[in-house]
């Protein structure tokens, strides 16, 4: 189910538990690891009925055991989950069991795997993770999902009498659960629903901000795990499971829930955030100076001004925060609201702050559906240039937090692309722009065009990232032409 490069070894230490080390040089793109998932199946939440083998939709069931949703193309799911109800020792309980409760699906399969002895060792490593129950029973939403989706249904079902040597307890199955939820990866099925795919090896790396690798994913869920940095012998091997363009504050509040994980990488360490001061504030007493937070040990101070040394007392940045953050709920989609929300808040934050980068990133979506919708009018120039001119200031920090070869960058790059090329196209049309100036900017479009697809180059062609490569390709393919016109070369 694992295919591991013998570039990289598995190691254990009283810190990290088992992970994977580099036993040698490793070049940005060189694949590390490739694995199937141990199982796919819907979130907890999803009541919509899947196909048991292909995870399409479905409205009709495995005729043999009356159990498992099948799809239209699909005849048969796993024999031995079929069997488990047509004949064996599930055959006695009730055939609603997933119509009735879908929540149970992802854990369902789980158990039938561990059930299953061909598939039983398979999962060994995922069940011999430990995990602390404690630490999760009080995490707000997560175990409360847990407990009435999934563990008291399926302990009501009497499933838990018909695999007696699993002797499957409320704590067994909220285990699991979390197990799960731990080792996922969103995955995308046929019909672009997302859907969890756990993957043993792949999806239990450790954390840090700034991940080395990266996770591709492709149509039939093959998980690929490839090197975004050029990686030394020694180096762990790390995956980020929070959003980079997030702070500090709220990637390590995004951890504690999700992963029980307290971050110390060299990201949450540093106050300005690799120099991006995506969490600094704009000095209250002197005109031109920020204020970055002092970290103590426990991660939290106050934030003090580089320039002048005055401080802002980390009461006060925290309120400011949760009130930006409730003027952004408040917000709703509305693009003048999120203007007005920019001019204030500028005041306050430093321009990078990931808070504004919220509202501009907000304001350049609602920019571009606004384009899309118009796309028989004349756009307006003002509307393109101002999304021009949000796309390129998120670029140096999403360049910053993600090094190397990076999914992220690469759509940040394509969006200001799109920008900036309907800008031009606009601008030369209307005479605005030169032929001269015009090929200048299609030069600056056609850089861009190429530094994204360099990014994704070691992409699986049938993935998501894959058709973006090909939409990029085909943009560049209209730049040069473009180019070969009024560039004069
Ligand atoms: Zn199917
Ligand atoms: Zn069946
Ligand atoms: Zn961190
Ligand atoms: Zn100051």
């Amino acid at each position: 189910m694992q295919d591991f490069s013998e570039k990289i070894q598995q190691v254990h230490n009283e810190q990290l538990g088992r992970h994977l080390v580099a036993n040698m040089h490793i070049d940005a793109g060189d694949t590390l690891l490739e694995e199937r998932p141990l199982l796919v199946a819907p979130h907890w939440e999803c009541s919509q009925l899947k196909c048991s083998q292909c995870m399409q939709e479905s409205y009709v069931m495995c005729r043999r055991c009356q159990v498992f949703p099948l799809c239209m193309d699909c005849d048969q799911h796993s024999d031995f989950e079929c069997e488990f109800f047509a004949s064996g020792a599930g055959s006695g309980i009730c055939k609603d069991l997933l119509v009735k409760n879908y929540g149970i699906c992802a854990l369902l399969k789980l158990l039938l795997l561990l059930e299953d002895p061909t598939t039983r060792d398979d999962c060994q490593s995922l069940v011999e993770r430990p995990v602390k129950l404690e630490d999760y029973s009080d995490t707000e939403g997560m175990w409360q999902e847990h407990e009435e989706q999934v563990v008291r249904p399926l302990l009501a079902s009497g499933l838990a009498g018909a695999m007696p040597a699993q002797q499957l307890t409320a704590d067994v199955l909220h285990a699991h659960c979390i197990r799960i939820d731990c080792n996922a990866f969103e995955v995308t099925g046929r019909d672009g629903e997302t859907l969890k795919g756990v993957f043993v090896c792949g999806a239990g790396l450790p954390h840090h901000c700034v991940p080395n690798t990266v996770v591709a994913l492709d149509e039939q869920f093959n998980m690929k795990l490839y090197a975004a940095v050029p990686l030394s012998a020694g180096d762990v091997i790390y995956n980020s499971y929070a959003n980079p363009l997030m702070g500090t504050s709220q990637r390590q509040h995004q951890l504690r829930l999700s992963r029980h994980v307290d971050c110390r990488c060299s990201r949450c360490c540093d106050a300005t955030e690799m120099g991006t001061h995506m969490s600094s504030m704009k000095c209250r007493e002197c005109s031109a100076g920020f204020a970055i937070c002092e970290l103590g040990p426990d991660g939290s101070g106050d934030w003090r001004c580089l320039d002048c040394s005055a401080v802002q007392p980390a009461v006060d940045v925290h309120e400011l925060l949760a009130e930006v953050g409730g003027a952004l709920v408040e917000a709703k989609g509305d693009l003048q609201v999120y203007e007005s929300l920019l001019v204030r808040y500028k005041q306050l934050l430093h321009p990078n702050h990931f808070l504004l980068l919220d509202i501009k990133q907000n304001i350049a979506s609602i920019l571009r559906a606004a384009a899309l919708m118009n796309s028989m009018e004349t756009p307006c120039k003002k509307m393109l240039a101002r999304r021009v001119e949000l796309c390129s200031d998120l670029l140096p920090v999403c360049r910053a937090v993600v090094p190397g070869l990076s999914k992220l960058y690469a759509i940040a790059l394509f969006e200001y692309l799109l920008a900036l090329i309907e800008l031009i196209e606009l601008q030369f049309a209307e005479s605005d722009l030169s032929k001269k100036e015009y090929a200048a900017q299609l030069r600056i479009g056609s850089q861009v065009a190429k530094e994204a697809l360099d990014l994704l180059r070691f992409e699986p062609e049938n993935s998501a990232e894959g058709y973006l490569s090909d939409r990029i390709s085909m943009e560049l393919e209209r730049i040069d032409s473009d180019l070969m016109k009024y560039g004069g070369r």
